[in-house]
């Protein structure tokens, strides 16, 4: 029988342990984590996300700063201000929510971030600190995934996994970190030769990619801790808008040890792991350990 692998409840204690350090933090030590959220012109997916990590920031007792400029916002513009954030001693992490207007340069963008306080872990020092070993921020949602699959996975050492998807926010740290955990990695993407069988060889198998279940069940190992990163909007036969993952869900079911179900596996752990950067972010700028 395959496991849910259940990212809502997971990512709510999460939350709730968040909120018992930040807690910690400012009785203790008179320190409150900031992180200012900023919003380049109103694509109505990012509004929803800014939103949701406003909202979540607050309610784990941290302090929320939200920036939102509009479309026309020049790159200078946007440059000056998270040159200001990052003087700012109130703001311990800086999130320039993506995509970017086209006329602005994200790399430059992405680069004038401090790298202590970009949470989201973009930055190439963070990129590179991972990459050779040293503490530094971590994306996000290779990060959710990782403390998925260390909740729900047997022992990382020496299992072989599959990464589909080789992006910089996802793929490619997903594939440091098991790195970093002694798994045998492979990194598959759109020019892989013979996807299917890459995936077979998989004892845990990370799916980054953007396409609709893309990953059928007879691609799986049998017992296979499979992650579903992929958010996919379709439209069902009955013409209803829906969520899936990069995986065909039934299809793993009976075949896979695991699975993180779309919605509700990866996604909630994004926005918790933006959280604990946070805390993390705010501990090493004020020198406290933990
Ligand atoms: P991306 O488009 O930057 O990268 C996709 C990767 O998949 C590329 O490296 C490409 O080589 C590979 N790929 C594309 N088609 C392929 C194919 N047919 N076979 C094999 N590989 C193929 O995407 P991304 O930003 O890494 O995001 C991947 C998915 O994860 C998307 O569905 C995205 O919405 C989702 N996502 C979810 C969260 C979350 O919080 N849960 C966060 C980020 C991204």
């Amino acid at each position: 029988d395959t496991r849910w692998i259940d990212g809502k409840a997971f990512a709510a204690r999460m939350r709730a342990e968040i909120a018992a350090e930040a807690a910690d933090l400012r009785a203790r030590h008179g320190l409150e984590p900031g992180l200012a959220v900023v919003l380049v012109g109103d694509d109505p997916a990012s509004r929803i996300y800014v939103r949701n990590k406003v909202q979540q920031t607050t309610e784990a007792g941290m302090r929320s700063l939200e920036h939102r400029l509009p479309a026309e916002t020049t790159e200078a513009e946007l440059v000056a201000l998270v040159e200001a954030l990052n003087r700012d001693r109130a703001v311990h992490g800086i999130l320039v929510q993506l995509p970017l207007p086209r006329h602005i340069d994200s790399a430059r963008i992405l680069a004038t971030i401090a790298p202590e306080k970009d949470v989201d872990g973009f930055h190439v020092v963070n990129a590179g600190r991972l990459a050779v070993g040293l503490d530094g921020l971590v994306p996000c949602t290779p990060l959710g995934c990782l403390l998925l699959l260390k909740a729900f996975a047997p022992p990382l050492a020496g299992a072989r996994a599959v990464v589909v998807g080789r992006s910089n926010i996802v793929g490619k740290p997903m594939a440091q970190l098991l790195l970093r955990e002694s798994c045998t990695v492979t990194i598959a993407h759109s020019r892989t030769r013979d996807l299917p069988e890459e995936c077979r060889r998989a004892d845990i198998l990370v799916a980054a990619v953007g396409q609709p279940e893309l990953v059928r069940g007879d691609w799986l190992k049998p017992g296979a801790i499979v992650i579903d990163v992929g958010i996919n909007r379709v439209t069902d036969a009955e013409g209803k808008a829906r969520i899936v993952g990069d995986v065909a869900f039934k299809e793993a079911l009976g075949v896979a040890g695991a699975i993180t179900p779309v919605p509700g596996g990866v996604g909630p752990m994004t926005i918790a792991c933006l959280l604990r950067n946070t805390l993390t972010a705010a501990r090493r700028q004020a020198g406290i350990a933990g």
